[in-house]
């Protein structure tokens, strides 16, 4: 099906202006303004008035097949809802395992990752965990990034936390050349998606590994920077080494409380420090495990991170923080995607994968998603179909 959208704003993230964009063979084939076709009875034709057309999201942290048990098993949390990520406008994330990788296992999330992309998104993982030495698929990280396609790169491997294997300066370096190597052999970037815990060392074991090894700081991706204000400023001494830095999008009143910040605010902060803007990103952290503890350090219950976040925390950049629309959506569409290597996803240019949202411009609502050519939200309405639905339908 040929896809024809008219008079939309386009963010591509940058802004492209008030312009046509049409979509053929699952691809962005032409971007113009007022384009005309031929036979328009094969053409289907959307008005995008009132509407911004953006980049679908890349969510580069989800726990797909959940997480969290850490306080004992039945706090281990829900896998993710496909629905729930088409209506967060998330058209691109990869899977990770957390802090268990004994109960939770690398080939269910394979698993996982192939059911979301055979139902339209796509999904990508990462191999290894918290733990260290890395559990893997197949023998080794590199076999692991070379063989299986899905895989491109590993994480979340956990640094100053007590939930980590507390890895050595060397075996973090071991991690990331291996990475590095597979993803040269594979043409992947091998990041290694590194979990940072609110230990005091923060950073520098990454520091440690860039100053004694030949290890660039880019083949790092820290997430959980926003964790507090502590870590947010060593964040910004990492940045100054060109290296990434993952703002997380869920968290809850419990956490803000105690010293967690919005991802919103953190990327304001962020700029304000001089820190280029695509070297930020967000991710939702979704089916992760939000642990409510009171003053006394008391579990009282837990909250599972919403894949809706990234969204919400779009909104919050550019109505709480002023911060120009398309720097904010830079964060969860082309930065994301540029640094996990998914090139065709994350932008609105021409030869790119058709993985679009339509936004309404006055409140910003996610009011269509499209994956491939192909709507999987239109006007408000899921129109994407599982083998589960279709069968209960027939
Ligand atoms: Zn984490």
């Amino acid at each position: 099906m040929i896809t024809l959208i008219k008079n939309t704003k386009v963010y591509s993230p940058a802004y492209l202006g008030e312009c046509d964009v049409l979509i053929s063979g699952g691809r962005i084939a032409a971007i113009d303004n007022n384009i005309q076709v031929p036979h328009e009875q094969y053409v289907n034709v959307v008005d995008g008035k009132g509407q911004y057309l953006i980049p679908g999201f890349v969510d580069t942290l989800v726990h797909i097949t959940g997480g969290g048990g850490e306080g004992g098993f039945n706090t281990r949390t829900p896998e993710l809802d496909l629905f729930d990520a088409i209506k967060a406008g998330v058209t691109t994330m990869i899977g990770a395992l957390g802090t268990d990788a004994s109960t939770r296992l690398l080939g269910d999330l394979y698993g996982k990752a192939k059911a979301l992309s055979a139902d339209g998104l796509s999904c990508y993982m990462y191999t290894g965990s918290y733990e260290v030495p890395v559990k893997t698929l197949m023998d080794s990280v590199r076999d692991d990034m070379i063989f299986i396609d899905p895989v491109i790169g590993v994480g979340e491997v956990a640094i100053a936390d007590s939930r980590g294997s507390q890895p050595s300066v060397a075996e973090l370096a071991r991690i990331a050349a291996d990475a590095r190597v597979g993803g040269m052999l594979s043409g992947k970037t091998g990041v290694v998606m590194i979990h940072v815990g609110d230990g005091e060392d923060k950073l520098s074991l990454l520091h440690q590994v860039c100053e004694q090894y030949e290890v660039s700081a880019t083949q790092f991706y820290p997430t959980h920077i926003n964790r507090n204000r502590d870590l947010l400023s060593a964040g910004v001494e990492f940045a100054k080494l060109g290296g990434y830095l993952d703002l997380t999008a869920s968290t809850n009143e419990y956490l803000m409380a105690a010293g967690d910040v919005r991802a919103s605010e953190a990327l304001d902060y962020l700029l304000r420090q001089g820190v280029p803007g695509n070297q930020i990103t967000f991710s939702s952290d979704a089916q992760g495990s939000l642990p409510n503890f009171d003053a006394k350090g008391e579990l009282h219950g837990l909250d599972v991170g919403l894949i809706s976040s990234l969204h919400e925390e779009l909104v919050r950049s550019v109505k709480q923080y002023d911060i120009e629309f398309s720097t904010a959506l830079a964060c969860i569409t082309e930065n994301p995607a540029r640094i996990t290597g998914l090139y065709q996803k994350g932008k609105i240019k021409v030869g790119c994968d058709a993985d679009l949202c339509l936004l309404n411009a006055n409140t910003l609502d996610i009011e269509s998603v499209m994956t491939a050519g192909n709507w999987l939200l239109k006007d408000g309405v899921v129109t994407a179909k599982t083998k589960f639905i279709e069968r209960a339908e027939s």
